[in-house]
């Protein structure tokens, strides 16, 4: 099962991504959580991609197509996977179809959470964020068990920098510019399928369980 997760910043790809790895036993390949453990690393490529993260910029397609293609082809990713974040722009979709199809593959599911501006503000300012195994809380709409810690691995939760409201407004312009077009795209393919994403989390994943049978 090769599925792609498609919406705004802080639609909920990372949170139903996270349930989707753990229900169907596929790993979560977030490009997100790759840069931002480059940064923690103090890599190059972590280098290069804060640059672009704090402004609430795209990492360039060049640093981003060949770290994905090259992670999908890895082993674990033998029967399928959920990519939460990428691809993010068109040509970032094609590298994607064109890489798959070389090896008689494609994505069987886009699925697009679909959330309107004005409650996406609302959610990132109150989003926490594991580095350690980039799991998501809100204080209030998802809470963990201890504040600020996480249920998952223990290690403290951050606010993101680029959570805070100039950037993520910054995030979203980006995100009609250039990911939006996605849709259409992944309509054509014939794999889009669509959700409500101002529902429940368990609702949502009552939903896209449904929709993977
Ligand atoms: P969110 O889904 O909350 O917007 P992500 O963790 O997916 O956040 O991404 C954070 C930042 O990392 C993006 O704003 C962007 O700068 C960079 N990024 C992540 N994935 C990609 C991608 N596929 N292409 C370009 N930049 C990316
Ligand atoms: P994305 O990966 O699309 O950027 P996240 O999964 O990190 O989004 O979710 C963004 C924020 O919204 C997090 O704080 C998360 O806990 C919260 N959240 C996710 N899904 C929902 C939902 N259905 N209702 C309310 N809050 C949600
Ligand atoms: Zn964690």
């Amino acid at each position: 099962m090769r599925i792609i997760m498609l919406g705004a910043p802080g639609a909920g790809k990372g949170t139903q991504a996270k349930m989707i790895a753990s229900e169907y036993q596929i790993p979560h390949i977030s490009t997100g959580d790759i840069f931002r453990s480059n940064i923690k690393n103090g890599t190059e490529l972590g280098k290069k991609a804060k640059e672009y993260m704090d402004q609430g910029l795209l990492v360039p397609d060049s640093l981003t197509c060949d770290l994905v293609v090259d992670r999908i082809a890895q082993d674990d990713a033998k029967n399928g996977y959920v990519l939460d974040g990428f691809p993010r722009t068109i040509p970032q979709a094609e590298a994607l179809t064109e890489a798959l199809k070389a090896r008689g593959e494609a994505i069987d599911y886009a699925i697009d959470i679909e959330v309107p501006d004005e409650n996406i503000v609302t959610r990132m300012s109150g989003r926490r964020a594991c580095l350690g195994c980039g799991a998501t809380y809100h204080i209030k709409y998802n809470p963990p068990k201890a504040e600020n810690v996480c249920d998952a691995c223990g290690k403290e939760l951050v606010l993101r920098d680029d959570d805070k409201p100039e950037t993520v407004q910054k995030r979203l312009d980006v995100y009609h510019e250039q990911t939006q077009p996605l849709i259409s795209y992944y309509t054509e393919a014939g794999v889009l399928k669509e959700l409500d994403g101002t529902q429940d989390i368990d609702v949502i994943f009552g939903q896209i369980k449904e929709l993977l049978k």
